[in-house]
C-alpha cells in the first residue's frame, strides 16, 4: 500500500515539475520575444504660466525630469535607440526613455536647457529651419549652433517649413506633389547640415502624419529612421521610419506622469 502511495506522489510531483518546467520557458520566450520598449517623449514648448495646450510650465518639465530619475529610468540619445534598431549597438536597458523637442522653440532654449543641462540628459531637437532666426517664436542659428556644440543635444531634421502633407496631397497633382515632398524632406537635411556641420538623418514627421509612400520617399532621401506621434513605445515590431512618441502635457505630473509612462509601455507593439 504504502509502495502505491510513494508511487503515486512520484508520479504527481513528475508530472508538476514537467508542467513547471514549460511554464518557465514559455515565459522566458514571450520575456525575449517582446524586447525591449523604449518610450520616445515629445514637447514642443514651454512658460510660466502655461499659454495653451501644447506648453509645459517650466516647473512641471522640471518635475517630470526628477521623476524619471527618482524611479529609476534613464534618458539614452535617441541615436542609441535607433543604432540598436539598425543593429549597430546594444539593445537599450530595462527603464530606457528618449526625449525629443520640436519645432525650434525659444522656450526651449530659455526654459529647458538648464535643466537638461544640470541633469546632464541627451536629448533630440527637430528642427524646420524656415523659421529659425526668422519667427519671434523661434531660436537663431546662433543659439542652435550653440546647442549643435554640446555632446548632449543632437539636432535633426522637420522638414523645411513644417507642411501638412494630407493637405498638401489634395492641392496638388501627384507628380507635383511628390516633387513638394522630396524638397522638404531633401532641403531641410542639407540646410542643417550646411549650417550645423554634422550629419542629419533622423526624421520628425510634421502633424505625425505620414504614409507608406512617404516613408519610401524619406528613406529615399537618406533618412535613416522617422518618428510619428503615437502614444505607445517603440519597440522592434515598429517600422523603422514611422517610430512612435507620447505627447507628455503640463498635467502629467506626480503619480500621473508615471502612470503615463506605464500606458506607453503597455500600448507598446510586440
Ligand atoms: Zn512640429
Amino acid at each position: 500500500m504504502s509502495r502505491i502511495v510513494s508511487q503515486f506522489v512520484q508520479r504527481f510531483l513528475q508530472r508538476w515539475l514537467i508542467r513547471l518546467t514549460f511554464a518557465i520557458l514559455l515565459q522566458n520566450f514571450f520575456l525575449h520575444a517582446a524586447g525591449p520598449a523604449v518610450p520616445i517623449l515629445l514637447y514642443h514648448k514651454f512658460a510660466s504660466p502655461r499659454t495653451d495646450f501644447m506648453t509645459v510650465t517650466t516647473k512641471h518639465f522640471k518635475e517630470q525630469m526628477d521623476l524619471l530619475s527618482k524611479n529609476g529610468y534613464t534618458v539614452i540619445p535617441l541615436a542609441a535607440l535607433v543604432a540598436w534598431r539598425l543593429g549597430k549597438g546594444p539593445a537599450p536597458s530595462a527603464h530606457s526613455v528618449v526625449l525629443t523637442f520640436d519645432d525650434g522653440n525659444l522656450s526651449f532654449y530659455r526654459e529647458a536647457k538648464p535643466i537638461i543641462e544640470a541633469q546632464r540628459l541627451p536629448v533630440t531637437l527637430f528642427i524646420y529651419p524656415s523659421c529659425i532666426s526668422n519667427a519671434s517664436y523661434a531660436m537663431t542659428w546662433n543659439q542652435l549652433a550653440e546647442l549643435a556644440a554640446e555632446p548632449i543635444v543632437s539636432i535633426e531634421s522637420h522638414t523645411v517649413w513644417h507642411p501638412n502633407f494630407k493637405q498638401e496631397a489634395k492641392k496638388s497633382n501627384p507628380a507635383d506633389y511628390n516633387a513638394f515632398v522630396d524638397m522638404q524632406l531633401r532641403k531641410s537635411k542639407a540646410i542643417l547640415e550646411d549650417r550645423l556641420k554634422h550629419a542629419v538623418d533622423l526624421l520628425a514627421w510634421p502633424f505625425g502624419i505620414y504614409d507608406p509612400s512617404l516613408l519610401n520617399r524619406a528613406k529615399a532621401a537618406g533618412y535613416q529612421a522617422g518618428f510619428s506621434i503615437e502614444c505607445r513605445a517603440a519597440t522592434a515590431s515598429d517600422s523603422m521610419m514611422a517610430l512612435p512618441r507620447c505627447i507628455v502635457l503640463d498635467e502629467d505630473v506626480g503619480p500621473r506622469f508615471l502612470r503615463f509612462l506605464d500606458a506607453a509601455m503597455r500600448n507598446a507593439k510586440n
